[in-house]
């Protein structure tokens, strides 16, 4: 299956969602009925080889000279295409 874009979704509570998106469609919060709103895209944008959302948690530094930050499930740097290397017994 292609990676599919997804989208930041916040309800008026400040309750947060996210996932994919699709026109046209209304999307409530089933515990308390207030209709999200779609606030933003998540980054990477689709097409991407990683399915991990870009944030704090799912990065790492890829170690080239760049300084770059890259998401844990890829293999490759996305910024200077070098190698990483493995993960010791994380993730
Ligand atoms: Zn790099």
């Amino acid at each position: 299956m292609p990676p599919r874009q997804k989208y930041r979704l916040r309800a008026r509570s400040d309750r947060e969602l996210i996932g994919e998106v699709e026109p046209g469609k209304e999307y409530v919060d089933k515990q308390t009925g207030e209709p999200f709103e779609v606030v933003g895209k998540l980054i990477p944008l689709a097409p991407s080889p990683s399915n991990l959302p870009y944030s704090v948690e799912n990065l790492r530094l890829c170690g080239c000279s760049l300084e770059q930050l890259a998401q844990r499930d890829l293999n490759d740097c996305p910024h200077c295409g070098r190698r990483l290397p493995a993960l010791n017994g994380e993730g």
